[in-house]
């Protein structure tokens, strides 16, 4: 059976860290590190993600602020808002949620963002660092993702690793930092081939594809460390009664509420094969708000 990785216990020694920092600061006479938050239009999942960010903030010390803009706001008027925050001497990080309503262009508003300021590490100066494996502000969730590996003593230098999917805010990010770490990387995505094949030379496996219970127990290597960053909800039965097919109790959640979250791996089967794997929810979602204030106290101290 496979050890869990909790994500809530490292994202709480991660939070715990930062809290520490943020004291450090203040023992010095600085100001909190302060985190501007920009939501555009009333998505119910993006509200969610903001609140749950304003309270991590609250916990470690760190004044955030959150910006409301209309559905129906013009790009003009985020990229004045975004140009005034980069300006003001109070604010550390800016964080634009995704996804924005239909019309407004997210690259162009990720782009105006000050690199210095950029703790979702998405703007090409910091994805350009990255690159060259110099130190800058890097993206939340793969840097939290091998936090986590170090914490549980996970030997990257090497290992086999997979990456199941190539966006720029995990895919890419992580691939590159497991590199970094003298680990021998593949990225896979939709158009790879025979992917069952390719995950199973895998000793670590991540997986950020978006797509339910996608990597089976037959594609798991035995013994791999598996790390499932994807967050889906299951409304679909037939869909639910394979992928909760070896978790009796998750299948009873599911029955009893029509829907259920789960990751991109069949946790249940996972655990069979794996050395260890991370849970949905409770692995590598808590592990990204932290880093986000990771980054923000980086931001603060320059
Ligand atoms: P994207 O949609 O940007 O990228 C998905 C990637 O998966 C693409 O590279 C795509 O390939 C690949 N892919 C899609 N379908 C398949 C398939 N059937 N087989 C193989 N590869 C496939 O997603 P993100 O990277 O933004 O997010 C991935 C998942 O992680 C989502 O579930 C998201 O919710 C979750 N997430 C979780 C976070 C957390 O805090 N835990 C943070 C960020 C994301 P191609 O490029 O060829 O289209």
């Amino acid at each position: 059976m496979a050890t869990i990785l909790d994500g809530k216990a490292h994202a709480d020694r991660m939070l715990e860290t930062v809290r520490l920092g943020v004291e450090a600061r203040k023992a010095q006479g600085l100001r909190a590190p302060g985190l501007a938050v920009v939501l555009v239009g009333d998505d119910p999942a993006s509200q969610v993600y903001v609140r749950n960010k304003s309270a991590a903030c609250a916990r470690v010390g760190i004044t955030s602020l959150e910006h409301r803009l209309s559905l129906d706001t013009p790009q003009a008027n985020l990229d004045g808002l975004i140009d005034r925050l980069n300006a003001d001497p109070d604010i550390d990080g800016i964080l634009v949620q995704l996804p924005l309503p239909q019309g407004l262009d997210a690259k162009r508003a990720l782009h105006r963002i000050s690199p210095a300021k950029d703790v979702d590490g998405f703007h090409p100066m910091n994805q350009g660092l990255l690159l060259e494996g110099l130190p800058g502000l890097r993206p939340c969730t793969p840097s939290a993702c091998m936090s986590l590996l170090a914490h549980h003593g996970v030997a990257l230098k090497g290992l086999r690793a997979v990456v199941l999917g190539r966006s720029e805010i995990v895919g890419k990010p992580m691939a590159l930092m497991l590199l970094e770490q003298h680990a021998t990387v593949t990225i896979a995505h939709s158009r790879t081939r025979d992917l069952p094949a390719v995950c199973r030379e895998a000793d670590l496996l991540v997986a950020a594809v978006g797509r339910p219970g996608l990597v089976e127990g037959s594609w798991i290597k035995p013994g791999a460390v598996v790390v499932d960053v994807g967050i889906n909800r299951v409304e679909d039965p037939g869909l639910a009664a394979r992928i909760f097919a070896c978790e009796p109790k998750k299948l009873e959640t599911f029955q009893s509420k029509g829907a259920a979250l789960c990751g991109d791996v069949r946790f249940g089967e996972a655990l069979q094969v794996a050395s260890a794997v991370t849970p949905v929810p409770g692995g590598v979602g808590p592990l990204t708000i932290a880093g986000l204030l990771a980054n923000t106290l980086q931001a603060a101290n320059g």
